[in-house]
């Protein structure tokens, strides 16, 4: 199809948050003209060479399929919808946590309708309990867990009946938007385009943050900084937190460390998964994610084990010191990510391909053995293996020797820009949502601002 000269709404990013804004925009005013300009591949199209066994290690493909393209940085995700407000984002911060609250189900309810399950974990009081005997602080919610292949499914029929009525136009990279005239400039496979939007939706991910800050800062659009979370991914057999993954999935658990007083986070738990590479705009960093199929699953379970900073003034560029830090550990192994034993950071010694040899947890990552004081602030590396030995009493095993830690996972949310109800404060018709926008941080709250502001452009919600 043709791109027109003007449409009615136009929404930059195919990410969940992009998607679920459109789908509302169309529940609620079926004649609108929609477009999304998309960075990366439509989603058949985003083939991984790492997932697709083609090769070991990232070749920093242009555009990473994991983070770009139709469906975002959720795509290959493992899929778990939070069903709670309590976490994964700042949306309660901005309006009422009830009102987020029923947006959440209302999304779910649109993904059940593109094929997702309705299968939840329910909190579980015993765990919690064990936890607190241990000064760690589990929170609880309902999750659903997808898994990466159904999840893939749902998102590929919900970009299929969104097709139907709406333009989608991928490889077609937004560098600009004037503020007065709402004109978009993007470069679509090397020819540069403009196109009019009278609505004009930022939704644009992590992947975006950049781009978007320094659209924001040109534009002179005041940004509150959040907090940025370093840390490892941590990797060991899936028997270790088989008691609490059968009953809740997902253990997430905070603790808040002797030493400094920070606040670490387990999260992000991916039962007999993979660690996997990201390329966040140019930085190796690790993530993980699991398969629902039995066939494909591996013997280990990983999780993501982070500490929470602050910074206050004068440094204000939260964002770059979690890519500095990263970088470093990309650099110390030949540009690529790191992984060590706990046992040879305790000793004081690098791990090597022959200690990974020896280790009884095999990677599932071909990641390069190294040593994880070399790159990460001592501040960080002394709050995971704090935490660490806290998680040990509650799940016995996960402060053993072989156990794996990859580095650097970082996640770095963007900074939020001065909004009234999402609309941008100093550019009319302009708004912002989802990861791209600090707004959130999950699958769940991501998707709830798009039909948020949805409602918000069509009038249904003031
Ligand atoms: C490996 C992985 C696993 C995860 N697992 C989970 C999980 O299990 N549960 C959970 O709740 N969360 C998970 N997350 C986080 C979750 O994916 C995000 O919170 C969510 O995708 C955010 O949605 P979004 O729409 O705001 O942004 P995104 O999903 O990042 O989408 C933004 C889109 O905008 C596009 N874009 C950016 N800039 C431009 C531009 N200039 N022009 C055009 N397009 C642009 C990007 O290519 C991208 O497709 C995971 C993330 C990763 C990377």
């Amino acid at each position: 199809m043709d791109i027109k000269d003007k449409y009615d709404v136009i929404i930059i990013g195919g990410g969940i948050g992009g998607l679920m804004c459109a789908w509302r925009l169309m529940e609620n005013k079926k004649d609108l003209s929609v477009l999304i300009l998309e960075r990366g591949k439509a989603l058949e199209d985003r083939k991984c060479p790492i997932l697709e066994g083609k090769v070991k290690k990232c070749i920093k493909c242009k555009p990473c399929s994991i983070m770009e393209g139709m469906a975002g940085a959720g795509a290959f995700s493992d899929g778990k919808y939070n069903i709670t407000t309590e976490y994964g984002g700042w949306l309660p911060s901005v309006m009422d946590a009830k009102e987020v609250l029923d947006y959440i189900h209302q999304a779910d309810h649109i993904l059940m309708k593109c094929g997702a399950s309705n299968e939840r974990y329910k909190p579980d009081d015993e765990l919690k309990t064990l936890c607190l005997r241990y000064d760690l602080h589990m929170q609880q919610a309902e999750v659903k867990h997808l898994g990466t292949d159904a999840n893939y499914s749902t998102m590929l029929k919900m970009i299929e009946k969104l097709s139907d009525k709406i333009q989608i136009e991928t490889q077609a990279i937004v560098n600009d938007v004037d503020k007065e005239s709402h004109k978009v400039f993007f470069t679509q496979k090397g020819n540069d385009k403009t196109v009019y939007g009278d609505k004009i939706v930022f939704a644009v991910g992590r992947i975006g943050n950049r781009m978007f800050d320094a659209w924001c800062e040109k534009n002179s659009i005041k940004r509150t900084n959040n907090q940025v979370d370093v840390g490892v991914r941590v990797e060991l057999p899936y028997q270790v937190w088989e008691h609490f993954s059968s009953r809740i999935y997902e253990p997430k658990i905070l603790y808040k460390g002797g030493h400094y007083g920070d606040v670490t986070r387990m999260f992000c738990f991916n039962e007999r998964g993979y660690v996997v590479t990201e390329n966040s705009d140019g930085v190796l960093t690790v993530n993980g994610h699991s398969y629902k199929d039995k066939a494909k699953q591996s013997e280990n379970s990983n999780f993501a084990l982070l500490c929470s900073t602050f910074f206050t003034e004068p440094f204000d560029q939260p964002v770059e010191y979690a890519r500095y830090v990263a970088s470093l550990a990309n650099k110390i192994s030949g540009g690529y990510v790191l992984v060590q034993r706990l046992g040879d950071l305790m000793d004081g010694r690098r791990t090597t391909q022959s200690r990974i040899r020896q280790s009884t947890v095999k990677p599932t990552l071909d990641a390069v053995p190294g040593d994880l004081s070399l790159c990460m602030p001592k501040r960080q590396l002394d709050n995971i293996v704090e935490t660490l030995q806290a998680l040990n009493y509650v799940a016995p095993g996960t402060a053993n020797y072989d156990t794996l830690l990859y580095g650097v996972e970082c996640k770095y949310y963007s900074a939020r820009p001065d909004c009234e109800n999402f609309e941008l404060k100093q550019a009319k018709g302009i708004y912002a949502l989802g990861d791209g926008a600090g707004f959130t941080r999950s699958l769940s709250q991501a998707a709830a601002n798009g039909l948020i502001v949805g409602d918000i452009l069509t009038g249904k919600r003031k």
